[in-house]
């Protein structure tokens, strides 16, 4: 096949010089709810247009690749004292495949077990280029499933104003848990 960035032949769909040169991790931090830090892997200019892939075939393949190369590489390094719980954010799939749920599973690690199903949101109402307004008269409603670990990392592909994570902290914390960090493929606030 042919990388979708360059064009050269490829083994995969964005080749491995592509890879290396525009997908290597920056890592950026801002918080949420006073002290939880959410951290992003790129730049949002530098990923916007593979994150336009998200509703097509080839977005399972393209959030795959970016998973692997940046939460993928955050488990495999990252340690904690217990096992940790992780969770996509509203991962039942829309369109074929979840990409909450691809992000989520390249967390699995010693430290982390990833968990499925265990957010869902009641509301769906789209957010996207929506004021702060409409998103805060526009609640997720978030329904959390019973799951063994008491601390969670919380994954999505974006994080804008910070309000889906925020409410889906507060749902989980109001079962007990507690959300020690989030981590996301980009911040929208970090172009
Ligand atoms: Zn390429």
């Amino acid at each position: 096949m042919k990388c979708m960035i360059c064009e050269s032949w490829s083994f995969s769909h964005i080749c491995v010089t592509c890879q290396n040169n525009l997908l290597t991790p920056r890592l950026h931090k801002r918080k949420i709810l006073g002290n939880i830090p959410v951290y992003s892997f790129y730049p949002y200019d530098e990923i916007e247009s593979l994150l336009l892939t998200k509703h097509t075939d080839i977005g399972y393949y393209i959030y795959t690749i970016l998973a692997k190369r940046s939460l993928g590489t955050f488990a495999q390094t990252w340690e904690y004292g217990y096992r940790v719980a992780s969770i996509g954010i509203d991962d039942d799939p829309k369109s074929g495949y979840s990409h909450t749920a691809v992000l989520n599973r390249a967390l699995r690690s010693p430290a982390i077990t990833p968990r499925y199903g265990k957010l869902r949101a009641q509301n769906h109402h789209k957010y996207a280029g929506k004021s702060v307004e409409e998103r805060l008269m526009n609640p997720r409603g978030f329904l959390c499933s019973p799951f063994n670990e008491e601390e969670v990392i919380l994954v999505d592909d974006i994080v804008t104003t910070g309000l889906t994570l925020s409410e889906a902290a507060e749902a989980l914390h109001a079962q007990g848990k507690k959300v020690i960090l989030c981590l996301t493929l980009t911040d929208a606030e970090n172009k």
